[in-house]
């Protein structure tokens, strides 16, 4: 007769103790903020989880895990290891993936991605994936750290506001006016609106639109309309950026209800050179 075999402590015990396995996440760094003498906070957005935090003990001496790792802009794969806090993270050990080593020998460049990790930071909530929002932000990175002009760099970054929109949920309706629904065709002088995209001027203006060159609409519509490897050749004629970039800092601090200084940074790079900012 079979008797059953008495419960075994060993495994369940073993398993009590067991420590929790780090997880490797594939995460970009947006910005590090110093805690204490020796520690640092890490905003990390992670293809896996979308934005999240991890504390570096120690992340300030350690010469082992982290040397020359943790800085904003470097594409790394991270172990971490859930907190005590659901939303704090325990960043074990880093490996570099990409430096964009470029952005930091052209201080324009560094300006032009400073946009880029800001918008992440303050554009997508913790724990909420969005992985074609990190491809997007790569690749904005990769272009902007080999760009030779400033034209260039304001491309990319234009580029990127309006794609980011989209990834985020935000996207803009630029095919036909928002208010009456004549197409793109048909607007001989298009506004874009912070309502969410073209108006045309047969509908009243409102206090939130932005008179803007017809070919704008046009370059905006082929920036979210292109994939790479196309995408990443379009270029924005030069009187374009700037009415660009302003429309979409506009759009951006709206959404986000953030500042945004970066955004006025990067626009200050932009001909003509404005002596003082209005928002200052
Ligand atoms: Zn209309």
């Amino acid at each position: 007769m079979n008797r059953p075999a008495p419960p075994s402590r060993g495994p369940a015990m073993t398993r009590a103790v067991a420590l929790p396995e780090p997880r490797r996440f594939s995460a970009l760094v947006l910005r590090l903020r110093p805690v204490g003498e020796s520690d640092i906070m890490v905003d990390l957005f992670s293809r896996e989880l979308g934005r999240l935090t991890g504390l570096a003990k120690g992340g300030k001496r350690s010469q082992k895990r982290f040397f020359g790792l943790l800085l904003a802009g470097h594409h790394l794969e991270v172990s971490l290891l859930p907190g005590r806090r659901d939303d704090l993270w325990l960043l074990q050990g880093a490996r570099l993936i990409a430096s964009h080593l470029g952005l930091r020998q052209d201080y324009r460049r560094l300006l032009c991605a400073g946009p880029v990790l800001e918008l992440l930071l303050r554009a997508a909530a913790p724990h909420d994936p969005h992985p074609r929002a990190l491809d997007l932000a790569l690749m904005t990175l990769a272009r902007l750290e080999r760009a030779e002009d400033v034209h260039e760099m304001a491309s990319a970054l234009v580029i990127f506001l309006a794609r980011l929109l989209g990834e985020m949920g935000y996207g803009l309706g630029l095919e036909s006016c928002l208010h009456c629904g004549r197409p793109l065709a048909q607007v001989a002088a298009p506004r874009l609106s912070l309502a969410g995209g073209l108006a045309c001027p047969q509908c009243p203006p409102t206090p939130h639109d932005r008179q803007v060159p017809p070919g704008l609409v046009k370059s905006l519509g082929s920036a979210l309309s292109l994939e790479p490897p196309a995408l990443g050749r379009l270029s924005l004629s030069p009187a374009l950026l700037r009415p660009g970039l302003g429309f979409l800092s506009d759009f951006w601090r709206q959404v986000t209800g953030h500042d945004l200084p970066s955004l006025g940074l990067a626009l200050d790079l932009l001909p003509p050179f404005p002596s003082r900012r209005k928002t200052l």
